[in-house]
């Protein structure tokens, strides 16, 4: 899709590893790994069957408000074409011998990522801050394709997969009795956005918990 400008393999520092960071979850795209940014052409794109659309949150000073900007990425296992909030899960392109796309193809953001020897990899803040810029003046189409693949606004999308999200994992929390070092790795990821989003997601964390309650009460009735 994109050229091979600034992407990077070392396929043997990457089978050492065992692809650690595409085991946590599909890698991003940049803007400009799309030849072609319109409604269509990224559609079609879509429909292929291997992108999904995030939200990235992002606020650009500690008082501003928390902004949402969507993103496309490469999909993960078991996630949708709109995976705006989800707990982390392996990519769909990985396999036993490695990424299953050539470094041509393969999202910029996974490409240009260094691999390094003990595994700490991980791209600066300033190319993912230039990344995020890059999607901003592309919100309207992927708002227009949320809307195309669920019928519904992108903000009522995020709060559902929000709810849904947080409600698994604090039901979790509550089976495990508080013991949260029990919790996956990915689970944990939620549980840190719960706890650093509580006050602008308070509503939603408070529907969250009553579904949480909801889940545990069923289980409990079931066992009774
Ligand atoms: S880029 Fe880094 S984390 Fe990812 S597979 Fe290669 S060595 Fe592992
Ligand atoms: S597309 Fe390839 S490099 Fe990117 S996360 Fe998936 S397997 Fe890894």
């Amino acid at each position: 899709m994109s050229n091979t400008e600034n992407k990077i393999e070392d396929k043997n520092i990457c089978a050492k590893c065992g692809g650690a960071c595409c085991k946590k979850s599909g890698c991003g795209y940049l803007v400009s790994d799309f030849p072609s940014f319109t409604y269509p052409d990224i559609k079609a794109k879509i429909d292929e069957g291997n992108i999904s659309i995030k939200a990235v949150l992002y606020k650009k000073s500690i008082n501003d408000k928390l902004k949402k900007i969507l993103v496309l990425k490469a999909r993960s296992i078991d996630k949708g074409i709109v995976d705006l909030f989800s707990a982390s899960s392996q990519c769909k392109m990985l396999t036993a011998k490695g990424c299953s796309y050539s470094l041509e193809d393969r999202p910029s953001l996974g490409a240009i990522l260094k691999p390094a020897q003990n595994m700490h990899c991980a791209l600066s803040e300033k190319i993912q801050l230039e990344n995020l810029q890059g999607w901003i003046k592309h919100q309207y189409v992927l708002e227009k394709l949320v809307k195309t693949y669920t019928g519904k606004h992108v903000d009522i999308v995020y709060r559902e997969q929000f709810i849904k999200e947080c409600a698994n994992v604090l039901a979790k929390i509550k089976l495990l009795r508080g013991n949260i070092n029990k919790l996956t790795i990915a689970d944990q990821e939620i549980l840190d956005t719960i706890n650093s989003m509580s006050e602008e997601m308070y509503y939603e964390l408070k529907d969250a918990n009553k579904i949480a309650e909801e889940t545990i009460s069923n289980i409990l009735s079931k066992h009774q």
